[in-house]
């Protein structure tokens, strides 16, 4: 490569539901889209008779006709011995208890976490080059700060595995922080609120001559938007007044559920509307006040870590200078109203929260690659 070549790096947010890969193109962080257009890979593997893989949206379609072959979450259990793992009774996975890391026995074969993450990211490395017609140089790849010695070195031979060059792991909110460009920001502390599907995450960050470091983590592992769609769900069956339903009709308001949370991020009131197979009808106007009434005990319980969290730290609200937003449930108003009532300042909202995290990996990919 001349040197005057621009040498081509990504970042990579390898996430427990979703991963995505981003670049800098032109001086512009980027998350790079597949081949149909779409930024979010679904982090699932599904395992096939004949040795092979699908991965992503492929393998989505199998979760329920082939769960046992079909991983989810993998990011769980990297670097993890079974009993480490929990509610490991309650997945439809064939665990195996090997020495160190937790297998899988899939129709495959014996497959290690690291071997399934691999998949995605070998994935997600493929995306990048046909998005950028070229070989990478390499790849910076994102893990939760929480993450231990044992699940960092899990990650990285997984990238290995996976062909990639790994520049540096780097921490999920200080990817965040990178986006936003705090680390060129005056000297200070920075919280970074993560609300995602299923997890709820708190950092407190501290950025000294441009270096950022954790000074405390926390959250909820078992708290995430959605429960806000089964909040509203149990709203709906009961305004409708419905008798106990079926399994089909019950996914189909989750559904309905889901859809009007995500609506009433940017609209002030929704229909919800439903014909079921009871023959049952529903006809419900939601307004976001009431939205917000029947879930601010969720969006309370986010502030029961946060709280701690600065207790470690050894800090309060007051002495934070910034607060980033990541994750896609805080698109809600009111996670925003609440988090800025609570560190009196306007949280930082103005990148996609989905994709805030792969693109602060892609800007410290591309400095580490030297372009
Ligand atoms: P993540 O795990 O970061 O992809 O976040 C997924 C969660 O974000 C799910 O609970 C989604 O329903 C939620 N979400 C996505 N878009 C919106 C929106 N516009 N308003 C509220 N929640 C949303």
């Amino acid at each position: 490569t001349a040197p005057h070549q621009h040498r081509l790096a990504v970042g990579i947010d390898l996430g427990t539901t979703n991963s995505l890969v981003a670049t800098v193109r032109n001086s512009i962080p980027e998350v790079l889209n597949d081949e149909a257009g779409r930024p979010l890979l679904p982090s699932i593997v599904r395992y096939l008779p004949n040795g092979n893989a699908h991965i992503g949206y492929k393998a989505q379609a199998a979760q329920t006709t082939d769960p046992k072959n079909t991983i989810l979450s993998v990011k769980r259990f990297m670097g993890r011995g079974l009993k480490d793992i929990a509610y490991a009774e309650n997945l439809p996975y064939d665990f195996l208890d090997a020495p160190g890391m937790v297998q899988l026995k899939t129709v495959a074969g014996v497959k290690s976490p690291v071997e399934i993450s691999a998949e995605i990211l070998a994935t997600l490395r493929q995306q990048a080059e046909d998005a950028l017609g070229d070989d990478l140089v390499g790849a910076v790849i994102t893990v939760p700060a929480y993450f231990d010695d044992a699940q960092r070195q899990a990650t990285k031979d997984a990238a290995k595995l996976a062909g990639l060059n790994v520049l540096r792991l780097l921490n999920e909110p200080t990817a965040a922080a990178i986006a936003y460009g705090l680390d060129n920001a005056s000297e200070g502390v920075y919280v970074v609120y993560d609300l995602g599907g299923g997890t709820f995450d708190i950092s407190i960050l501290k950025l000294t001559k441009g270096v950022f470091e954790v000074l405390a983590t926390g959250g909820d592992s078992a708290l995430g938007g959605d429960d806000f769609d089964h909040r509203l769900f149990c709203w709906i069956s009961k305004e409708a007044q419905l008798s106990p339903l079926s399994d089909e009709d019950t996914r189909v308001l989750m559904v309905k559920a889901r859809e009007a949370k995500e609506l009433l991020s940017t609209k002030a009131e929704v229909t919800i509307d439903a014909a079921l197979s009871s023959g049952e009808r529903v006809h419900l106007l939601l307004t976001s006040e009431i939205f917000d009434e029947i879930t601010k005990h969720l969006v309370a319980k986010t502030l029961t870590p946060t709280r701690k969290a600065l207790r470690d730290a050894d800090l309060s609200a007051d002495d934070v200078d910034g607060v980033v937003l990541v994750g896609g449930a805080t698109r809600m108003p009111s996670i925003r109203k609440a988090v800025g009532d609570y560190f009196h300042t306007t949280p930082l909202a103005n990148i996609d929260p989905d994709k805030v995290v792969a693109l602060g990996a892609a800007i410290q990919a591309n400095l580490l690659a030297g372009n």
